[in-house]
């Protein structure tokens, strides 16, 4: 198709301050570095992206995602988004480990693609659910503070509240009592971020469960490359354990599978990209593993593909699609809408994933 070729792509700096900086086990954010890419169709048709790279989680930054995409433009110009699935091969050969530039440059396409077929991204991947229910993450703050945001959020009518684990000590023990009392009818959903070993997960879950503080889902308890950890843990509490930083790539969840080391996986289009998160998701569902979606701190332009990937592929037990508020700020108008705890009306967010310049 003549009018799907690719003729520019460009990336451009997407920055936010942030209120507070955003913390978790692993590292300090202050500030909110995402970046914007534009893809141009001879057609006319544009396609946006955005990575949002978290250092210590994905090992890239805003500077080297912007040169990968840069570094990708040659390969790009010339190709026809309706080759999604070859060029997003080719991208992964090329640049393995740039993971959230490559799932900005996927988004891009498909947007331009889908848009060219007149159709959204929501019914490319399938259309199946109207709308979806996001948890909300409580950063490491104090104990009071966690409480009342706990209320507060509970108030607004969050089911379930995620909240980041530091070292497991009796800072962490109290904040986590303060959410279970501060909203004692919402579901409790912990991630560690790989800041545990195995004995030391089993230990801490059995400590809140003294406290009377019941879990619904233990995120990345341990290292990402310990999966015999992580299995151990599963084993070993009566809480569902999911794997997130463990879990980038397809053969990442191959592994899971096969050792059967996780009840849930946490599929992050920052991680995976967009064709192989969908190669997850279906690898996930044949085997009886449990779906979550999770994202890096994203604007309503990344979110938006994440939550048209989760409600158009479905099932998805586990929400964890909550933007930073400081992110509204962002010159984008469309794309999916929260209303307290929902994404509503999605087969509305179109065409592509409905995200236009202001
Ligand atoms: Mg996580």
């Amino acid at each position: 198709m003549e009018e799907a070729i690719i003729d520019t792509v460009t990336a451009e700096p997407l920055n936010f301050d942030l209120e507070e900086p955003f913390e978790i086990a692993s590292g300090k954010k202050p500030k909110i570095e995402n970046v914007f890419v534009k893809l141009t169709l001879k057609s006319g048709i544009e396609g946006y992206g955005e990575a949002s790279p978290l250092e210590p989680i994905n090992g890239e930054n805003q500077s080297t995602v912007i040169a990968a995409i840069r570094s990708l433009s040659d390969f790009l110009k010339g190709k026809d988004v309706t080759d999604y699935k070859e060029i997003s091969e080719r991208m992964k050969s090329l640049l393995w480990a740039q993971a959230s530039a490559r799932a900005a440059v996927e988004m891009a396409i498909l947007d331009a693609l889908t848009k060219t077929r007149g159709e959204s991204l929501w019914d490319y991947y399938g259309g199946a659910e109207d709308t979806i229910v996001t948890d909300y993450t409580i950063s490491i703050v104090e104990p009071d503070t966690a409480r009342k945001q706990a209320k507060k959020l509970s108030e607004k009518g969050f089911e379930t509240l995620k909240t980041k684990v530091g070292k497991g000590d009796e800072e962490d023990l109290e904040r986590l009592n303060a959410v279970s009392e501060g909203a004692p009818g919402c579901k409790l959903n912990i991630d560690a971020n790989e800041g545990f070993d195995a004995e030391e997960a089993v230990a801490f879950t059995r400590k809140l469960e003294d406290l009377g503080v019941k879990l619904n889902l233990f995120e990345q308890p341990v290292k990402r490359y310990d999966i015999e950890g992580l299995k151990k843990v599963k084993e070993e509490i009566d809480v569902a354990v999911a794997a997130d930083e463990a879990a980038f790539f397809l053969s990442d969840v191959r592994k899971i599978v096969e050792m059967r080391a996780a009840n849930v996986v946490n599929i992050k289009l920052m991680k995976s990209g967009l064709k192989e998160g969908q190669e997850i998701a279906n690898l996930c569902k044949e085997n009886g593993i449990d779906l979550m979606v999770g994202c890096m701190l994203e604007s309503m332009l990344g979110m938006t593909a994440s939550v048209l990937f989760a409600s158009g592929i479905g099932g998805f037990k586990y929400i964890d699609l909550d933007p930073r508020p400081e992110v509204f700020t962002a010159p984008f108008k469309g794309g999916a809408k929260l209303e307290g705890n929902r994404y509503k009306d999605i087969n509305g967010v179109r065409p592509g994933h409905g995200i236009e310049l202001e």
